[in-house]
């Protein structure tokens, strides 16, 4: 199906290939041996705020940046068969998981699984599409401490029973009014 989108993707795709130069011939494990866990925010652009090139890094993005089972999944392969030596953690300011929790979506989704409107206070549901099958539960993983947060995560990822102990495991949070990163300790 065409979608305005879907060629606009296609344009710059086309655009970025007839560019690609030697990147054809990059080493699959990453090349400077590290790994970037961070939220999936529009604004974060992690090749440019972490400095990377194509084949440098693994970069695992998820909603909140956050430690699941399934981001630890990708560390643990990213090392293990990928050879990566070192980890971050990466939230950021304003993050959108701060302004929600898990019984809040749950029940928007159970009327609507359309997109819900945000007042700056309160979610409700304007468009009826259906709610969500029952039974289907989820760890939504929202936060309302951002440091604590990224400490939590770290935590759980230098805890887990698959990680190793030698791996450093950093924690920061990316500021979206600057592009700084800031150390969580
Ligand atoms: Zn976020």
């Amino acid at each position: 199906m065409s979608t305005p989108i879907r060629d606009e993707v296609n344009a710059a795709n086309t655009a970025y290939a007839a560019d690609f130069g030697d990147k054809g011939r990059l080493a699959l494990p990453p090349v400077r041996g590290f790994a970037i866990l961070t939220c999936m925010d529009a604004r974060l652009d992690p090749a440019r705020y972490a400095g990377l090139a194509e084949g440098d890094a693994h970069v695992i993005r998820n909603a909140g940046g956050r430690a699941s089972d399934d981001a630890i999944r990708s560390l643990v392969i990213s090392h293990k068969l990928l050879g990566t030596r070192e980890w971050f953690v990466i939230h950021h300011t304003d993050c959108g998981m701060e302004l929600f929790d898990g019984p809040t979506i749950s029940t928007l989704l159970e009327t609507s699984r359309a997109t819900a409107s945000f007042d700056g206070k309160v979610w409700t549901n304007t468009q009826d599409e259906g709610g969500s099958k029952e039974g289907w539960h989820t760890a939504w993983l929202t936060f309302t401490d951002l440091a604590q947060s990224v400490r939590d995560d770290v935590q759980r990822i230098r805890s887990h029973p698959l990680t190793p102990d030698a791996i450093p495991v950093h924690g920061f949070i990316y500021d979206v009014k600057t592009g700084r990163l800031i150390p969580v300790d």
